[in-house]
């Protein structure tokens, strides 16, 4: 199956590997019965991953476990808080392929969701490190890189969420899907597409995927994460970046088609901080289930959704179309 970045961009299949790991296009449905105004859509990211584990982390996998293979690396680096699903991911994907992950782990509100994500995490076979804080974790990760070269051979090093621009590479994808979905008259052109920001290579990845394809949709991103710095600027950084990659890699990127202001971030929805319910996701998530049966999950797309409602019931997009892109990993 030939990624639609290669088919756009041919010159991109030597340089940059794709390696599928999921079951695509997902599925876009029109949400009939939540929202005030607007016209409600939503893509289901969640029914991506094959072999049950799904979600968003799978799509920048797509990109990131074929680029680890292709420099000849054996172990990936990475970090996450101690319900991670990024780090979940990686370990499952990457033992899949050959790959051994280390995670260094911080501290975040403990619930049964994040209990038992990190049992899965310890029988994943990843190699565990509670750091508990960022602090220490940036103390720590010099040495845990030192210890895991394979002979001459560094690890793979990887931020939080996989939000490297290879990584964004995912989201780059699955905006060219959702174009190819309104091309094909599955929905109509979404004015805005809205999305939890956790680590940002998703929001970065559709800002400028979305771009690519042609379309004037706008990214209005739900910031969910108040341990990493996630402002405009910083993720406006990581699309120009992750659009220098492509360059980098033969790419011919038409100057026009790099994105400039088709991204929003809204930080009003973070509650106390990453990992911490809010009553307005909360009884978003509620509606959800039971209304369009979405099942979401508190730390991301409940809070997402609950930006959505509110700003649609304000008014904000001004009748739509609006997709609510569904991150959510369930398994
Ligand atoms: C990681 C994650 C996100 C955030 O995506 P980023 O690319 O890290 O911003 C959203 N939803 C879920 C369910 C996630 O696990």
């Amino acid at each position: 199956m030939t990624p639609l970045l290669h088919r756009l961009h041919p010159e991109l299949s030597q340089t940059l590997p794709h390696l599928a790991l999921g079951t695509r296009p997902t599925p876009v449905r029109r949400l009939t019965a939540l929202g005030a105004g607007a016209d409600l859509w939503v893509k289901d990211d969640s029914a991506f991953g094959d072999g049950g584990w799904g979600g968003n982390k799978v799509r920048k996998l797509e990109w990131l476990l074929p680029d680890a293979l292709r420099r000849g690396r054996r172990t990936i680096v990475t970090v996450g808080g101690l319900g991670t699903n990024w780090g979940l991911a990686t370990a499952l994907y990457g033992r899949e392929h050959g790959l051994k992950t280390v995670l260094a782990l911080v501290d975040q509100p403990v619930d049964d969701h994040v209990r038992r994500q990190l049992e899965r995490l310890r029988a994943s076979g990843a190699e565990l490190h509670l750091t508990h804080t960022r602090a220490r974790t940036v103390l720590a990760a010099p040495l845990l890189l030192a210890r895991h070269f394979s002979g001459m051979r560094p690890p793979y090093p990887l931020p939080a969420g996989g939000s490297s621009p290879v990584g964004a590479l995912g989201y780059v994808e699955a905006a060219l899907e959702l174009a190819e979905q309104v091309r094909s008259g599955e929905l109509p052109e979404p004015t805005h597409l809205v999305t939890p920001v956790g680590s940002g290579g998703t929001v970065a990845g559709l800002a400028l995927g979305l771009r690519l394809a042609g379309l004037s949709t706008r990214v209005l991103g739900v910031v969910v994460n108040d341990t990493l710095r996630l402002d405009h600027r910083s993720l406006t950084r990581l699309t120009h970046r992750t659009a220098r990659l492509l360059r980098r890699r033969g790419a011919r990127l038409p100057e026009t088609r790099t994105p400039t202001g088709n991204l929003e971030v809204v930080t009003d929805w973070l509650g106390t901080g990453y990992g911490h319910p809010t009553a307005e996701g909360e009884a978003a998530r509620r509606l959800a289930a039971d209304l369009e049966h979405l099942e979401l999950e508190p730390v991301y797309t409940a809070k997402a959704l609950a930006a959505l409602l509110a700003l649609d019931a304000r008014g904000h997009f001004d009748g739509g179309p609006v997709v609510y892109l569904n991150t959510n990993g369930s398994r």
